[in-house]
């Protein structure tokens, strides 16, 4: 009886976890693809620089690897390596939202 109990209330705490967070990531950054394309470009960074770590500021926490030009913009998904460069959580989401604002200026959406 105890054991039924307890159920309800692990349940009830469901609804919480699946709600959609803010913002859901688009499928292709959970592509095989682009893990296997973010790996090898990681190993050419590696050889490149050194290490891995934001192009802007030099941070090595939280890097993304960035599209400089965005597959929104007609970017290609799998640029060549020169073609994306790894930035820190901070500048990644001011370079976001500046090709954003960009794009609401020239009229895009
Ligand atoms: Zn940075």
């Amino acid at each position: 009886m105890a054991r039924l109990k307890a159920m309800p209330s692990r349940l009830g705490a469901m609804p919480a976890r699946l709600k959609a967070p803010p913002k859901r990531a688009e499928g292709f950054y959970q592509s095989a693809e682009w893990a296997n394309y973010r790996r090898r470009h990681a190993a050419w960074t590696r050889e490149q620089k050194g290490a891995l770590w934001c192009a802007r500021c030099g941070s090595t926490h939280r890097l993304i690897l960035d599209h400089i030009v965005e597959r929104r913009d007609g970017g290609p998904d799998f640029p060549p390596f020169e073609g994306a460069e790894w930035l820190c959580a901070a500048h990644h989401n001011a370079k976001t939202a500046a090709a954003r604002a960009e794009r609401v200026r020239s009229g895009g959406a």
